[in-house]
């Protein structure tokens, strides 16, 4: 049975007056584009793609007219392209390894084209893929975000009856509660949750595995189990006034931005983000869109090693963000709620390790102060499964099949790779439907029982 997704967000939410940083092509500007692919034979932009979406073909199609056909490349080899159109670097994939690049002219915009098409088939709801015929199997996916979507996806094309458990209300994982609203909304995430899921497969909100349902009867009443749980909540600093009012984690607050109605920023003047990669650096941009009128980002080490990417932080710096790199809070400082963020200047040791420098503590006034360091593996529920290795608490998995061992269970997305891109999510989320495909044409026994939980 296919419940209709329970879309409940509110028109008052502080993204809704974000606007699109790079909004739709028209028509003539898709065309243009379009007719100034070189088409490149072993063309790179296809081997930067983790789901090798063969990008000339589809952008050959727009060119000609035919952008059904150019949504059908794209949504072949990627099923959640709609959204990766909007939300993937990009400069570092596909349009980073186009040739234009060395010949000193602009990339193709392969992600605007992609947008363009995927949009055009959104838009007069045309489907491209039909349920497989049914093999009598049933997998269950713990997790609804793009990991599980493109496994659920691909399963149903494949003729597996697929059963995606969410712990959260509203389906779409990080794409939903978590990518900056200036590259992807919440409602045109769930628009494609909506899109995909209408191939067949069954989405039951509100269930959090290990809480409202133990992993163990998941496992016996399923003949394969997908994990895609992603990541945990932000990670602790260990700090004094860590608890204080204004002291958030930077994914709950970017969450709260996206999702909740009704949520303001009341009285926030002076923000500090505390990290170096690209979370720290959308909760910056996020707020300095909503006004925030001082926004600091600071990171304990050099902008060589940040994490966060380069056309991120000139793009913060562009909007009014300062930057403060060498410095490492020591305290949140303040009585009732966040007043001041006490840091220390850093350095590198003679022995190569990072040091607090001595004396050098200064004080940067903060109403808001955002922890984005990072988010904790999802141990809880991880080390409550039997069976499972964690390496840095990451599900070890086959990397062919995603397979965990040669049990029943398979995990793909942010949990095993420990937290790269929507793409990569995608791919191993699709590719883990293969392997459980072909575990299951294997299956010549009851369910296996290799898998329980302890
Ligand atoms: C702030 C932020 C911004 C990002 N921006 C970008 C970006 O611009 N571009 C990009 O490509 N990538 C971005 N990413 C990374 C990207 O969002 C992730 O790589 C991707 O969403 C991973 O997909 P996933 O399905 O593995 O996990 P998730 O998207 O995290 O989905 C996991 C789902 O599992 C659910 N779940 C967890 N535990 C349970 C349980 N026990 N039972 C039931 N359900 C459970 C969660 O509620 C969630 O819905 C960003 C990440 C963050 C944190
Ligand atoms: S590398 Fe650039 S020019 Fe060549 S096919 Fe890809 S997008 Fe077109």
């Amino acid at each position: 049975m296919i419940r209709p997704l329970p879309v409940a967000l509110s028109a008052d939410r502080l993204e809704a007056g974000i606007p699109d940083l790079k909004p739709l092509l028209t028509e003539s500007q898709a065309i243009v584009e379009a007719n100034r692919c070189l088409y490149c034979h072993d063309a790179p932009c296809i081997q930067a793609c983790p789901t090798a979406i063969n990008v000339p073909e589809f952008i050959k199609r727009i060119g000609t007219g035919n952008v059904e056909g150019a949504a059908k490349t794209i949504l072949e080899a990627n099923i959640l392209g709609h959204s990766c159109a909007s939300v993937c670097p990009v400069e570092v994939l596909c349009a980073g390894a186009c040739v234009y690049n060395e010949l000193q002219e602009p990339a193709i915009m392969i992600g605007r084209l992609q947008r363009y098409a995927t949009t055009y088939a959104y838009d007069r709801g045309l489907r491209f893929f039909g349920k497989g015929q049914s093999t009598g199997f049933r997998v269950a996916l713990v997790g609804a975000g793009p990991a599980s979507l493109a496994c659920a996806h691909e399963l149903t094309r494949l003729g597996h009856e697929a059963v995606v458990f969410e712990g959260r209300a509203l389906p779409g994982g990080l794409n939903v509660t978590g990518i900056a609203p200036y590259k992807l909304h919440a409602r045109e995430a769930l628009r494609e949750v909506e899109y995909i899921q209408q191939i067949g497969f069954e989405i039951r909100p509100n269930v959090l595995v290990g809480r409202d349902l133990p992993f163990d009867e998941l496992a016996s009443d399923f003949d394969a189990v997908f994990l895609g749980v992603g990541l945990g909540p932000d990670s602790r600093l260990d700090l004094p006034g860590e608890d204080l009012p204004g002291c958030v984690g930077a994914v709950a607050l970017i969450e709260r931005i996206k999702n909740e109605a009704g949520f303001r920023l009341s009285g926030v003047t002076r923000a500090v983000v505390i990290g170096g990669g690209n979370t720290a650096l959308d909760a910056v941009r996020e707020l300095s869109a909503l006004g925030v009128p001082h926004v600091t980002m600071l990171y304990r080490r050099g902008e060589a090693e940040m994490t966060g990417y380069s056309h991120e932080l000139a793009a913060a710096k562009r909007e009014g963000a300062e930057v403060r790199f060498w410095a490492a809070p020591v305290a949140i400082e303040g009585q009732d709620r966040v007043s001041a963020l006490r840091c220390e200047r850093t350095r590198i040791d003679s022995d190569g390790k990072l040091e607090r420098i001595p004396g050098s503590a200064f004080v940067l006034d903060a109403d808001l102060v955002v922890k984005a360091t990072g988010q904790e593996k999802l141990a809880t529920l991880l080390s409550g499964i039997a069976g499972l290795t964690l390496e840095r608490g990451r599900v070890v998995v086959d990397p062919e099949t995603a397979q965990v061992g040669r049990s029943k269970l398979f995990a793909g997305g942010d949990c095993s790779n420990g937290g790269k891109e929507v793409v990569n999510a995608a791919a191993e989320g699709k590719r883990a439907a293969k392997g459980i495909d072909a575990y299951l044409k294997g299956v010549a026994r009851p369910a296996n029982l290799e898998v329980s939980a302890r």
